[in-house]
């Protein structure tokens, strides 16, 4: 059945790498040990699956199309991969993920980036994910400060893991041919995760993404942005949350959800928002928080700590994780929060 398959492909607009030696090369770069469970998203038809089963213990595999099970699993019967591959028939979004020690993924790129973030909320911690995605989409990932591309996205996700690109993959190894072309990445958890509170950083790292190229000091004197910390400011002192010194911005939420549960609930919008989106939602927080007003004093706190750590004239686009981490400590301690 190969062929048989592709006319119903392209209806659903799924795309099979059809390139062998590109099958071979992820498989061989994923670094897959002979006791390892894989898991696999999106099998589809299975060429990625058979050969994941020459060198894995055990492949689990998300597949939501039923079709598409059927014919992996028509593929392995009788073969002596048969009782290795366990096949989970639905949308990998809305499944418990099983433990697994490695993810190998070539996906629909609809859900990229909240299945990027669902994996590193994932407990206990994986070894790595080599995933195929849109080659925008992988350079932006990717994206070291100072790179056009760094962006929201590349910050969240180098702050819970260490990425790196593995190889790019041409349209034309596809059947049919995308428009687009792919880039293989690989996903290493950082373990354990920085000790930061999750929507902390989140928030930060929106407020600062929201002109990427401005410095901090231009960011931190719109009255929009003094506005809405400043009502985080009070709501905080209100509840007194920070009542113990060095308790901000560690890693438990002091709603008690753990970290991984902050992760879920932010992930279908951790790296989506470009900068245009960001500019919007700034400008929607502008009109919640009425006239954007704002105390002096408040000003002064927070531009003096932007001119105390040296930050005033920095710029998102060239500011390293240990910058913002440093930063977000500096602002915590001192009462400013971005949640
Ligand atoms: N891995 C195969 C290959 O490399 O030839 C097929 C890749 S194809 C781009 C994506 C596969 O993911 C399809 O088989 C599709 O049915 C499946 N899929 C799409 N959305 C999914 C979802 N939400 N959960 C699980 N599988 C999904």
């Amino acid at each position: 059945g190969g062929n048989s398959g592709i006319e119903f492909l392209k209806s659903k607009g799924q795309h099979i790498l059809k390139n062998p030696q590109v099958v071979q090369s992820i498989v061989d770069k994923a670094g897959v040990k002979s006791t390892d469970v894989v898991l696999e998203i999106g099998p589809g038809t299975g060429n990625l699956t058979l050969k994941l089963l020459e060198r894995a213990k055990k492949v689990i595999a998300v597949e939501v199309d039923p079709r598409m099970v059927l014919e992996l699993q028509r593929r392995v019967q009788g073969t002596q991969f048969a009782s290795h591959l366990q096949i989970i028939q639905g949308d990998v979004m809305k499944q418990d993920l099983p433990f697994f020690d490695i993810c190998v993924a070539n996906i629909p790129y609809q859900i990229s980036s909240p299945l990027t973030f669902k994996l590193l909320a994932h407990r206990p911690a994986f070894r790595a994910a080599v995933i195929m995605f849109q080659h925008e989409f992988a350079m932006r990932l990717v994206a070291r400060p100072g790179d056009s591309l760094f962006c929201r996205l590349a910050v969240n996700t180098q702050l819970l893991a260490c990425v790196s690109h593995l190889l790019k993959v041409g349209r034309n190894n596809f059947r049919p041919p995308p428009k687009v072309d792919s880039s293989v990445v690989r996903i290493e958890p950082r373990h354990p995760p920085p000790p930061v509170n999750f929507r902390e950083w989140d928030g930060l790292v929106r407020v600062c993404f929201g002109r990427k190229n401005k410095t901090l000091g231009a960011i931190f004197r719109q009255s929009s942005t003094l506005a809405l910390l400043e009502a985080n400011y009070k709501l905080h002192q209100a509840l007194a949350i920070d009542k113990t010194p060095g308790s901000a911005g560690v890693a438990q939420p002091s709603d008690g959800s753990s970290f991984a549960d902050t992760m879920m609930e932010e992930a279908g919008s951790l790296g989506d928002g470009d900068e245009d989106e960001d500019a919007e939602m700034a400008v929607a927080d502008q009109q919640r928080t009425k006239k954007n007003q704002y105390s002096e004093g408040f000003k002064e706190l927070v531009m003096g700590i932007l001119q105390q750590m040296g930050f005033e004239d920095r710029r998102s686009a060239k500011m390293t994780l240990d910058d913002f981490l440093l930063l977000l400590a500096k602002f915590n301690e001192s009462g400013v929060h971005f949640s």
